[in-house]
This record gives structure tokens, sequence and C-alpha cells, in this order.
């Protein structure tokens, strides 16, 4: 049987982090704050943004929406980008018809662009620019890896999925510690064959169970950032764990794996932008 990777006892670390460094920066005065922006009435982006107002709550972040209709949206975004009470911006994603995260990211100050949306934070990450915020999906994977001691330097490392926001950020992060990154898509030709030469698996695809036992190899590790809800109203993951848990060595868990993870990195990130704009 598998390890299991547990995401919220490493959520729970970082967040008792935060919590001291909030209050050493509510000691001089200053509440680190979070604006996100809800551009659309999506049901679910409404429920994580509730989500994420409660848990920086409870590690002593403010946390405050807006709800900007589609024009006046970028406008937002370049005003809160321009308040010195705000430190970090999130524009949660859908968002209204023609607009894309790349143009609308674009207007988010690249020091408080705590979820990486910015094209240019994606470009400082590839460049290796120190200090770069990337999407904290993406770092959870590193985070989660790191927290276990899963050496990266020399590993085979496949990542399934090339989103600007997990899929690519998180190959370029994994690069960076000296892993052989292959990044696989929906045009990859036999995907089990390239996903069995991982002997770390990342799936970050949006599909229910795709991975079954015969992508994985005997012992690898996987962390599976796939959230897909189910007709009960529960989530599962992009991975088949049942079907993979006699064969990997570690998987994490979903829900409770890189979810969590990223809640509380991007609760980090806010502390980290607060820290270094009130330098
Ligand atoms: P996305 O933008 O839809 O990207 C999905 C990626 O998977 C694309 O690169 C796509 O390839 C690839 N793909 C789709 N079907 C495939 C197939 N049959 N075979 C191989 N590759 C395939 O999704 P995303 O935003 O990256 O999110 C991925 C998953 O992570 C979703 O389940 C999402 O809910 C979840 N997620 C979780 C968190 C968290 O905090 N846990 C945060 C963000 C996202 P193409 O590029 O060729 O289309």
């Amino acid at each position: 049987m598998s390890r299991l990777l547990d995401g919220r006892s490493v959520a729970a670390t970082i967040r008792a982090d935060v919590t001291e460094r909030a209050e050493a920066l509510a000691a001089r005065g200053i509440t680190p704050t979070l604006a996100i922006v809800l551009p659309t009435e999506d049901e679910s982006a409404a429920w994580y943004v509730r989500s994420l107002q409660r848990a920086a709550e409870k590690v002593g972040i403010r946390c405050q929406v807006s709800k900007p209709a589609a024009e006046a949206l970028v406008g937002d975004l370049d005003a809160l980008s321009a308040d010195s009470e705000v430190h970090g911006v999130m524009c949660q994603t859908p968002l209204p018809e023609g607009l894309t995260l790349a143009g609308v990211g674009a207007h988010i100050a690249v020091e408080k662009d705590v979820d990486g949306a910015n094209p240019e934070s994606l470009g400082r990450l590839a460049a290796g620019v120190a200090d770069t915020f990337a999407p904290a999906t993406a770092a959870a994977v590193l985070e989660i890896l790191r927290s276990q001691d899963v050496p990266l330097s020399g590993k085979r490392v496949v990542v399934v999925g090339r989103s600007t926001v997990v899929g690519k950020p998180a190959a370029l992060l994994l690069l960076a510690q000296n892993a052989t990154v292959t990044v696989c898509h929906s045009r990859t030709v036999d995907l089990p064959a390239v996903a069995r030469t991982a002997e770390v698996l990342v799936a970050a695809i949006g599909r229910a169970k795709m991975l079954g036992a015969e992508y994985v190899a005997p012992g690898a590790v996987v962390v599976d950032v796939g959230t897909n809800p189910t007709s009960d109203g529960g989530l599962v993951g992009d991975v088949d764990a049942e079907a993979v848990a006699d064969i990997v060595g570690a998987l994490t868990p979903v829900p409770g794996g890189v979810g969590p993870v990223t809640t509380a990195l991007l609760l980090r990130h806010v502390v980290t932008a607060a820290e270094r704009i009130t330098a």
C-alpha cells in the first residue's frame, strides 16, 4: 500500500509561520492585506473565495473581495496594484467572456502578484529571477515534495498538463531543482508509456481518475493536482488512487493533498509581499 502524502499537516506548518509573520507585521502597524477580484457569478469560484477569506482571517490577513463588472475589471486591478494598503492581488477565474488571464493578469503589479497571474511573473520564473511569486498551486507541488524530502535532482519527473497556472510553472520549478522534466498534454503520443518513465509524476489535467495503473511505475511518487467534482458533492483527483495504490510509493490524496497547501502558500505569499513592500 502506498504512503499518503498528507497536505493538511504541511499546510498547518505553513499557516503557523504565516500567523507569526502576520503578527510581526501587525506589531509594526501593518495589516497584511489580500485583495481578491471576483469578476463572475460562478458558484464554485465564489465558494473558493469564501474559503480563502476564512483561511486568511484565521492567520491575521485581511481579505477584501470586490466584484467588478467586466468593463471595470482591469481598472480595478490597476487601482489595487497602486493601493499602498493592499499587498497581494488576485483575480479569481473564470473570467468574463472575451478576457484572458494573461491580459487581465498583466494589470496586477508583479510585487503583489501572489498567485503568479502576470505573464511577467511566469517569465521571471523561467529566467530564474529570485523573489518571483509562482502560481500557488505549482508552488504547492514543490512544497509537498520538499516537505517529504523527495529527492528531485537528476530524477525523471513527468508533468501531465501544460496550463499556465499549474503544469508549466510546476515544470519550471522542478527544472530549477535539477529534475529532468518531461511535460505532457492532450497531444502526447502514448501517454501511459511516457508517464511510466516517471520517478515523480505530477498530474494536472482536470480529468477524474484518468491516470490508472498503466500510467505509473513501481515506487513512483505521485502528486495529484486534479480537483474534479463528483455528482455527490465530493472531489476526486486525476489519478485513480485505488488502482495505483499497490504500485506507487507515495501519493497525495484528493481532497487533503495539494489543495490545502495551495491555500496556505497563497497566504504565505501575501505576508511575504507585505514584508517586502513595507521593508
Ligand atoms: P487546464 O487549464 O484545463 O489544463 C489541463 C491540461 O491537461 C492541459 O495542458 C491539457 O492539454 C491537459 N490534458 C487534458 N486532457 C488530457 C488528456 N486526455 N491527456 C493528456 N493531457 C490532457 O487545467 P488546470 O487549470 O491546469 O487544472 C488542472 C487540474 O488541476 C484541474 O483538475 C483543476 O481543477 C486542478 N487545480 C487544482 C488546484 C488546487 O489547488 N488543488 C488549483 C488549480 C487547479 P492541452 O494543453 O493539450 O489542452
